[in-house]
């Protein structure tokens, strides 16, 4: 048997069946619009966003949705299937809850009403002039698999809200408001690559993106007609973002790039790689060279998927897990499990994706050996005594949207 997606519904709807039941519940009425947006995978550069650098992400097939509609009040109410309670406060308090109130609600509460915090500032709005609304959330997006619940759920709500309120951001502004809110209102300190693919992401292609101009191609990827799957092998183990390991990286990235007199690390080339081995700690320059020989793979990817075509992105691939693995230290040993039994079944490439510590590793690999990396996957994971993985392939596909 094939892998499937994941989850593909929640008890047993559509998540777009699912966010209208939810509403159906909540108000008793219908809403007045449902939207979407996707999750994403990343198919290279990886910490790169927040050091002003290139990122490659695509979204993918899973999607979160927002059913909407307007109160007759000025409050704002919020339910998701992953927690029965809705949450109710009004649209003036918002400001109140965030940054420093933001522990009165439960944290899942923090990226919906975040957004709708960070929309009204962005869109420098008085709150009094706003019509309240309901919002119901179900999603097939799995969390905390490094596939960006936290952009989906984001841009769905960001999406609702400008069109509800007549706002009239553009897509590219609704990510930074999803990244505002992830950043301030839930306390996050992520980049701004998984909004940008959810907002922008085209069915059979990639967002190429620069982080620092947020200039965006579009990168045919060109797996279908290959005969390609990309296979996400979800390990199971769980990350959190907001701790640890991130913000560590994060301030060795800023440490970096003091040292060698530059904005971010994005301005260094792998030329410079020397000269920086040499005026820093060794800790501190691996994490520069994953950040600076990154960009490269980026670059390198763009153009090889252009002039060659995905089969020859492999060693891209797999160069990058080496360099999360060995320099920027984010790997675990289930990715690198992933990584290897994806590769022993014949995956062209393979590499951890996300932010590390957990989530998901993806492979490249021809139609007919899907099957064979899943197996394989999930037999190394038993011989190394991990719980099993979820296999399944993702698809890239279209940005967030309305969808009723
Ligand atoms: P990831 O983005 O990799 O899935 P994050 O930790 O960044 O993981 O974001 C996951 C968090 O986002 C969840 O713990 C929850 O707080 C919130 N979230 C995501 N999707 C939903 C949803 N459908 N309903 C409610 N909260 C959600
Ligand atoms: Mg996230």
């Amino acid at each position: 048997e094939s892998p499937e997606r994941p989850g593909s519904s929640v008890n047993g709807h559509t998540p777009d069946a699912a966010a209208r039941a939810l509403f159906a519940e909540l108000t008793g009425a219908d809403p007045a619009g449902v939207w979407s947006a996707p999750g994403r995978a990343n198919l290279i550069g990886e910490h790169t966003d927040y050091n002003d650098g290139f990122v490659l992400p695509f979204a993918i097939a899973q999607r979160t949705h927002v059913a909407l509609g307007t109160r007759g009040d000025q409050r704002i109410r919020v339910v998701s299937t992953v927690d029965p309670v809705p949450v109710e406060v009004g649209i003036a308090d918002l400001e109140i809850l965030f940054p420093d109130g933001r522990d009165a609600v439960p944290e899942w509460a923090t990226y919906p009403l975040g957004v709708a915090w960070a929309l009204l500032r962005a869109a420098g709005l008085d709150p009094a002039a706003l019509p309240g609304v309901d919002l119901t959330i179900a999603s097939d997006v799995p969390i905390g698999a490094g596939l960006s619940s936290s952009a989906a759920i984001e841009s769905a709500v960001a999406l609702a809200l400008n069109d509800t309120w007549t706002l009239g951001l553009d897509r590219v502004e609704l990510a930074g408001v999803g990244r505002i809110a992830e950043n301030e209102a839930v306390g996050a300190p992520t980049g701004i690559m998984d909004q940008m693919a959810s907002m922008l992401g085209r069915a059979d292609a990639a967002i190429f993106l620069d982080c620092r101009s947020l200039q965006t191609e579009v990168v045919d990827l060109g797996f279908a007609g290959a005969g390609l799957s990309l296979v996400v092998i979800d390990t199971g183990v769980t990350h959190a973002h907001s701790t640890g390991g991130y913000g560590e990286r994060r301030a060795a990235c800023e440490r970096g790039a003091r040292i060698m007199g530059v904005p971010a690390l994005r301005d260094l080339a792998t030329s410079d790689l020397d000269r920086a081995e040499s005026m820093m700690d060794d800790v501190t320059f691996r994490r520069v060279r994953h950040i600076v020989t990154e960009n490269q793979r980026v670059l390198d990817t763009v153009r090889t998927l252009r002039e060659s075509g995905p089969r020859s992105i492999g060693d891209l691939l797999l160069a990058s897990h080496a360099s999360m693995r060995d320099d920027f230290e984010i790997s675990v040993p289930e990715l690198d499990t992933a990584v290897e039994a994806a590769m022993s079944a014949g995956a062209i490439g393979a590499r951890m994706t996300g932010g590390g510590f957990g989530g998901a590793a993806i492979a490249l690999v021809d139609n007919d050996r899907v099957e064979a990396v899943q197996e394989a996957a999930i037999a190394a994971f038993e011989a190394s005594g991990f719980r099993s993985p979820t296999v399944f392939t993702v698809q890239a596909s279209a940005g967030a949207a309305r969808e009723h």
